[in-house]
This record gives C-alpha cells, sequence and structure tokens, in this order.
C-alpha cells in the first residue's frame, strides 16, 4: 500500500484535481514545478535557515513526566506550540512564500476561517515584502477580531466574503475567483493538506519537517527513531500529516487521528468527517465530506475554529479507508477539560485544537513501555477568551 501521493495526484482513492477550467493553467504551474524547486539545494537551505532563525526550530521534543506518571506510559510532546506565531501552520507558508518567490510571483492571496492561517500568511509576506491579501467569511471577521486586528498590523488587506453563510467556504470561493482574474503575478497560499493536487503533497512535504526532527529527536532521548504511536489532532490535517509524514510506511508505527465531535457525533454540531463523512469533492479534491443525501456540504460545528472544517484532506481520507490510521472523535466537553489538565500537569496551556488530541488518553490504554508522540499543534493563547468564558475564570 502506498500511503504517498502518486503520480496523478491520489491518495488511493482521493485527491486529484477537480478545479474549473480557467484554473488550470495556475494549478498546472504549481504541478509542474513544486517538486523541483522544493528539492533545490538552494531552496532548501533558505527554507532550512528560516525556520531555524525565524520560526525557532527544532522544536523540543518535551517527555512529559507528570502526565507519562499519570497514565503510566511514555508521553512525549513535539512542542510546535513554540513555533513563531504559535503554532505549525507557518512551517507551510514560508515554504509557500519562497516557492512564490521562485516562480516569480509578487502577490499572495489566502483564505481563512478562524484567522490563524491568515495571520501566517500575513506573517510570510511581511517578512518577504509582499503584496497580501486575505479573504474572509464577514461572519468569522466579527468572531474573530483579534486576528483580523493582526492581520492589519502585518500589513495585509482583509477582504470580506459577504455571500452565502459568509464563513470559511464562501472565503475560499472568493480567493479562486481573485486567482481565476489573476493568474500571472499571484499565488495562492493554502493552509492545510486540502485543496486541488500539487497542494495537498506540498502541504505535506512543508509540514514534514516536524516528523524529520521528531525521528533524530527520539534517537537521542530514547535510542530509537520510532513512536509506538502518533497522535495528533486533525483539521484539514496540515499538523497531523507532517508528524505522520515520515512514519507511513512504518508500520511499527500506530497512526491516531482525532477529529472534533463538537456537541457529539448524532447531534447535528459536530465536525466528525471521518465517521459522518462520504466521498465528494471539496476545495478541489476528491476526499471525505459532511454533506445532506443531494450532496450540500454541511455546515460544521467544533468549539476550536481550527477543527470546524466539513472535510478531511485526501491524505488522512486515504489513512482512514485503508485503515492505516486510527479515527477517534472528541467532543468539545472533553477536549476543554484537556485545555485545563495539560495547563495544570505540564504547564502548556494548549489551542483547544491540540486539546483534542490528548483525550485519547482517557479512551485508550497505553503500555508502560509504549512512545507516544503527541503533535502540540498550537498554544491556547488565542483561545483564552473561549477558556474563561467556559470555566468562568
Ligand atoms: C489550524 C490549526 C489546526 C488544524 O489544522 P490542521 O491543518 O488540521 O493541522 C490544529 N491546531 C492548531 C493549533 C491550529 O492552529
Amino acid at each position: 500500500m502506498n500511503y504517498n501521493v502518486n503520480e496523478k495526484g491520489y491518495y488511493g482513492d482521493f485527491g486529484g484535481a477537480y478545479i474549473p477550467e480557467m484554473l488550470y493553467p495556475n494549478v498546472a504551474e504549481l504541478r509542474e514545478n513544486y517538486l523541483k524547486i522544493s528539492t533545490e539545494y538552494s531552496f532548501k537551505k533558505e527554507f532550512d535557515d528560516l525556520l531555524k532563525v525565524y520560526v525557532g526550530r527544532p522544536t523540543p521534543l518535551y517527555f512529559a513526566k507528570r502526565l507519562s506518571e499519570k497514565y503510566n506510559t511514555k508521553i512525549y510532546l513535539k512542542r510546535e506550540d513554540l513555533c513563531h506565531t504559535g503554532a505549525h501552520k507557518v512551517n507551510n507558508t514560508i515554504g509557500q512564500i519562497l516557492l512564490a518567490k521562485r516562480l516569480g510571483k509578487s502577490r499572495i492571496i489566502a483564505e481563512t476561517g478562524a484567522g490563524q492561517h491568515g495571520v501566517a500568511t500575513a506573517t510570510v509576506c511581511a517578512l518577504m515584502g509582499i503584496e497580501c491579501i486575505v479573504y474572509m467569511g464577514e461572519v468569522d471577521i466579527k468572531r474573530q477580531a483579534p486576528n483580523v486586528a493582526r492581520m492589519k498590523m502585518l500589513g495585509a488587506e482583509v477582504r470580506s466574503a459577504k455571500s452565502g453563510s459568509k464563513t470559511l467556504k464562501d472565503a475560499t470561493n472568493e480567493a479562486i475567483r481573485d486567482w481565476i482574474n489573476n493568474p500571472i503575478k499571484t499565488h495562492y497560499i493554502i493552509g492545510s493538506v486540502v485543496g486541488p493536487h500539487p497542494y495537498p503533497d506540498m502541504v505535506a512535504r512543508f509540514q514534514s519537517v516536524i516528523s524529520e526532527e521528531t525521528k533524530w529527536q527520539l534517537q537521542e532521548q530514547e535510542g530509537r527513531e520510532y513512536p509506538d504511536h502518533v497522535i495528533a489532532c486533525v483539521g484539514g490535517g496540515s499538523n497531523a500529516a507532517g508528524l505522520y509524514y515520515h512514519y507511513l510506511n512504518d508500520k511499527r508505527v500506530n497512526i491516531i487521528a482525532v477529529e472534533a465531535a463538537g456537541k457529539g457525533i448524532n447531534t447535528g454540531h459536530s465536525a466528525a468527517t471521518s465517521a459522518l463523512g462520504k466521498e465528494g469533492i471539496i476545495h478541489g479534491s476528491k476526499t471525505l465530506l459532511m454533506q445532506t443525501q443531494d450532496g450540500q456540504i454541511t455546515e460544521p460545528y467544533s468549539i476550536s475554529a481550527g477543527l470546524d472544517y466539513p472535510g478531511i484532506g485526501p491524505m488522512h481520507a486515504h489513512l482512514y479507508r485503508s485503515k492505516r490510521a486510527e479515527f477517534i472523535s472528541i467532543p468539545d466537553q472533553e477536549a476543554m477539560d484537556w485545555g485545563l489538565t495539560l495547563s495544570q500537569m505540564e504547564g502548556i496551556i494548549p489551542a483547544i485544537e491540540t486539546a483534542h488530541a490528548f483525550a485519547v488518553l482517557d479512551i485508550r490504554k497505553f503500555n508502560p513501555k509504549e512512545i507516544i508522540v503527541f503533535n502540540c499543534s498550537g498554544r491556547g493563547d488565542k483561545d483564552l477568551d473561549t477558556y474563561i468564558e467556559y470555566f468562568k475564570l
């Protein structure tokens, strides 16, 4: 079984590029160039240097002593929350901005839901002095005021998407329209392992630095490169893809993916795509997504904005269908409780997205000798208002 993308842009049954004809040239330019450029020595050097001096990599692989004692197993945290801007997303935006520069692009567009990807994109545009336009649903602009302010401070223009439900999918439509109208000088930075081929593979490769580092860090600390389990939350799936990447073909490593069950899988208010999703097309790729009987995309729900997405990337759909990965969904309440537990047991306040992953410890039993690596995808500063309201802090 192959878990990486094939030459046609598919992961098993999923992936491909289902796009309007007017986007063919843009996507073809990317497809024909992304591997050649991103594997060149000069690209890799600039990417690695920026990850080191700007993002702050390598991020620590931290042995969580108190948590390990309580659950009687060996628990490590890959500290992506310590990346500049507070999460893993910047690994990808650094990679894509370097690629855009080499393709001669002078204008960047992106879409964002909660604003985290918008901030990561605005950050690298400021770093490179490149024009940045971020599309965001009108409703999300109101809900996510601090991130809108961050993007503006970083010099980005935030454009409001006023159609439909005025949320992420409408912002995506606006971004695609913009790209069709500006095919020559504009690059579209997608923020997760979603979208038409080559985006899922490209983003997974940029995020794969997470497992590349984990391998040598585990070697140093445990005398072997591989853990028994890797666990990550899945919105679109980029932080998970980064942690899984170098272990995909290593069957000694069990892969666990954690989705948001929201108010409960069967309440109509969830984002548990693997449990509820059916095959369909979203953002230009064939994957699993939550939809009605007649194929309309269902509005997802999760208390964490970053997991509030109606699909999963095609790599994850394939990991699910081929049973290479175990999928678990965690409701809001358990995730919120883990936000508090991780804070008070390890002194690490996680993003609510991240907190979902840890709830696996209450569901699955692990042996004392087993090594588990959790991806600590982001820090909780952005979620403080939600924590305050929920726990009446
Ligand atoms: C955006 C985000 C996620 C979800 O995105 P993926 O592409 O699934 O990684 C998870 N954690 C944090 C902290 C995020 O900001």
